[in-house]
């Protein structure tokens, strides 16, 4: 069946919008985050305005149907992402996954001169919290090289860099350059040299169904926010193995079974690290989003037709005098992002002139500087494609583009 572009927007009031200027908005920033479908909104008005209460305490109705919504979405959401051997704790995003598996693991199984690899093509996620752990118990930190080339990660040297490692991290697709790493490769290195394995998943979750349990990565962070469900909530998926060495991260009330004026005793499991109110709104709208991505989305079929847009502008965009494409987008692990700059004109003009056109992008360091220093650039504009973009969208960029070059350059 073909797919049917059409069909789907018609679930995201958003796209409808029109800007102030009476521009119609074409969304071209998904990798920032992803609009919403109404059942997704909807869930969680359903909840605030039926059953809310706090989730995993009193004994009341409202109590007990607050907790079954939250739990039976951990369920859904955990299925969604073939990790039924494994568990998934709630996160506030990718970054307090990642921040999860900094402090809630490695910082209770490495120590002083154990190492941690991570890349050159990270989001400051995988990144920050590792120099950080550095100053607290003295990790060496080691960067795997983006091959600037090739226009990606330098396989070789992540071979070099993995020996005598306790973990590598590595992120699954990136958010600059849209650029799927080989993750499976990844892993496959990882563990031949006895080390663990964390995915930042938080771009590749939103364009590829994951199957946890069959990839083998013992960590893999996730975004909510960036797969059609709301913000303030992600997870962190964790091999049970991998979770028995977990201790306690954020800690106050609901983690524990039993606090004395002496000490604390911890839950097991992934109750030990979801400490305060649940994210009971939000778990409730991810997993409306993931039923509807079920029932309205061939990730196949989507991967093609935003491969296909992608991939076509930036053919068009390369014929633009002065504008230079990043990344990849018409290769085979090109995932929707076109990453580009102009010689002159400056990637946060661009941005305020092609939203003069209704055109939202991301323009900026995308929070990986690392990256942008290794590509020998300042910043960068990112057309970000996803689900609901279209071919007429793509072309009327390329159109209100090529005018801003005639007009500004
Ligand atoms: N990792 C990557 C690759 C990302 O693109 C982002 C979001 N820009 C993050 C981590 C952080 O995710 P969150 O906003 O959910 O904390």
């Amino acid at each position: 069946m073909d797919y049917d572009v059409e069909a789907i927007r018609s679930h995201f009031p958003i796209l409808e919008r029109i800007l102030p200027n009476g521009k119609q908005l074409v969304y071209f920033d998904n990798a920032a985050t992803t609009q919403k479908p109404l059942v997704v909104i909807d869930a969680m008005s359903d909840f605030y305005k039926n059953y809310h209460a706090n989730a995993h305490r009193a004994n009341h109705t409202l109590a007990d149907e607050s907790t079954a919504a939250l739990e039976g979405a951990r369920d859904k959401i955990s299925l969604f992402f073939g990790a039924s051997e494994s568990s998934m704790i709630y996160t506030g995003g990718a970054t307090e996954a990642m921040n999860l598996i900094a402090y809630g693991w490695a910082r209770y199984n490495l120590e002083e001169g154990d190492v941690v690899v991570t890349t050159e093509m990270e989001h400051h996620a995988n990144i920050v919290p590792w120099q950080e752990l550095s100053k607290d118990i003295g990790i060496e930190l080691r960067f795997v090289p983006f091959d600037n080339e090739a226009r990606k990660l330098d396989y070789g040297a992540l071979e070099v860099a993995a020996k005598g490692a306790s973990l590598v991290c590595a992120g699954h697709v990136s958010n600059v350059l849209g650029v799927r790493n080989d993750v499976e490769r990844i892993i496959k290195i990882a563990h031949s040299n006895g080390a663990r394995v964390a995915l930042d998943s938080a771009q590749g979750a939103p364009h590829e169904k994951i199957n946890f349990d069959g990839l083998g990565a013992d960590f893999c962070a996730i975004a909510g926010h960036k797969m059609a469900g709301p913000t303030g909530i992600g997870c962190l998926l964790v091999k049970a193995d991998a979770l028995a060495e977990m201790g306690p991260f954020l800690t106050g009330g609901s983690i524990i079974t039993s606090v004395t004026t002496e000490g604390t005793q911890f839950l097991d499991g992934y109750s030990m690290f979801e400490t305060g109110t649940p994210r009971m709104a939000e778990a409730i709208g991810w997993r409306a989003a993931v039923e509807w991505l079920e029932e309205n989305i061939n990730f196949h079929d989507a991967h093609e037709h935003i491969h296909n847009i992608a991939s076509w502008m930036s053919n068009e965009m390369e014929k633009i005098p002065g504008i230079t494409i990043f990344g990849a987008p018409g290769r085979d692990d090109g995932v929707g992002v076109v990453s580009f700059l102009h010689e002159s004109i400056l990637a946060q003009d661009m941005g305020y002139l092609l939203d003069a056109g209704g055109f939202a992008i991301r323009t900026g360091t995308h929070c990986a500087q690392p990256l942008l220093e290794a590509m020998g650039v300042a910043s960068t504009n990112r057309a970000s494609i996803w689900i609901y973009n279209t071919m007429e969208e793509a072309e009327a960029f390329i159109v209100h583009l090529r005018d801003i070059v005639n007009r500004f350059a």
